[in-house]
């Protein structure tokens, strides 16, 4: 590891300050992913502030959303008792996620912006674009299992790891910030990119900008909801493929729906074609055959990662017959 300057600052305007001041300085929240890489020398900051301690761990209802602190832990928006009546599907894919040590130190921002898994991105001694840019991709011609079929681009074919996030797309959730030019407000469905020919930018966050809270509507439906994760291991491992959904169900038709897929793109993918094929149509496993195909219809797997398409399809008719209470 790198030595590195590490910092403490009273609030969240002078952590920005200080960041804006040093491009090669970084924010420590939970540090479950940045010390991970940092051990490994893919990430080398030069200062680390922590921010830990700045912004909210709290998880309050208002009128129309929950606000979740950046700083709650996994665990603790798992086990929150409004997020698990009121957004089932958030809960499921936190527990999803890690490991019951890590979902105790994780926190909500620092969970957003973890990096990819890709073994190529984490080890320094292989071609990465992501991690150098201009190098070239090695999963490619490499070991593409858990890589995107979705939205991928030349330069790039990684996944965006989070499972929390795919539920977050899902509820149609908004990310707030503080950085250098202010205050805003992003949906969570456009935090994350596609890799393009800048794979080396994960999200639209100025560097110094940081997210403050989370914001996720209460949306009726959204206590019918589902996480559901195809994975190599039984825990402790990403997604190869997940879904979140939340349906709305009645007299047989569906009348409205959220749907995103994780482990399919480099990043939580809402399955809008799905949604618009699903609104209004019969509730029956055909029609959720239909969707799914209308929103695979853009894959392009490669050799290693063609049984993505056909498990995400069956997931999807899956998670969806459940929640409508219908057989597949
Ligand atoms: Fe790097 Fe992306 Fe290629 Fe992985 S898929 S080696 S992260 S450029």
């Amino acid at each position: 590891m790198r030595p590195f300057r590490y910092q403490r600052v009273p609030d969240v305007s002078s952590a920005v300050s200080t960041l804006a001041a040093d491009p090669e300085a970084a924010y420590l929240a939970g540090g479950t992913n940045l010390v991970d890489l940092m051990k490994l020398e893919v990430a080398v900051p030069d200062l680390l502030v922590d921010v830990r301690g700045l912004t909210s761990d709290r998880i309050v209802q208002h009128p129309d959303f929950v606000r979740i602190g950046a700083a709650a832990t996994n665990s603790a928006l798992a086990a929150d008792e409004v997020v698990r009546q009121r957004f089932p599907v958030l809960s499921q894919a936190v527990l999803a996620g890690a490991s019951g040590q890590l979902r105790n130190l994780a926190t909500t921002g620092g969970n957003l912006l973890q990096r990819t898994r890709c073994v190529y991105f984490q080890d320094i001694n292989t071609p990465c674009n992501k991690r150098e840019p201009g190098t070239g991709c090695s999963a490619r011609e490499g070991f593409q299992r858990e890589h995107a079929v979705l939205g991928a681009s030349e330069a790039c074919i990684a996944t965006h790891p989070s499972d929390m996030a795919v539920a977050l797309a899902a509820l149609d959730a908004v990310v707030n910030t503080e950085g250098p030019a202010g205050s805003r407000a992003i949906p969570l469905v456009d935090l994350h990119r596609l890799p393009g020919d800048e794979p080396q930018r994960d999200t639209v966050l100025e560097h110094g900008e940081l997210i403050t809270s989370v914001d996720v509507p209460l949306l009726d439906f959204a206590t019918n909801s589902r996480y559901r994760k195809a994975r190599d291991r039984a825990s402790f491992a990403f997604a190869l493929v997940s879904v979140a959904a939340a349906v709305d169900v009645a007299d047989g038709v569906v009348r409205d729906v959220r749907l995103a897929l994780g482990g399919v793109a480099h990043k939580p993918w809402r399955a809008s074609d799905a949604e618009a094929a699903l609104r209004g149509a019969e509730a029956s496993a055909e029609a959720f055959r239909r969707a799914a195909d209308a929103e695979l219809a853009g894959a392009r797997p490669l050799p290693g990662n063609e049984f993505k398409v056909p498990l995400a399809r069956n997931m999807i008719v899956g998670v969806l017959s459940e929640l409508a209470g219908v057989p597949r």
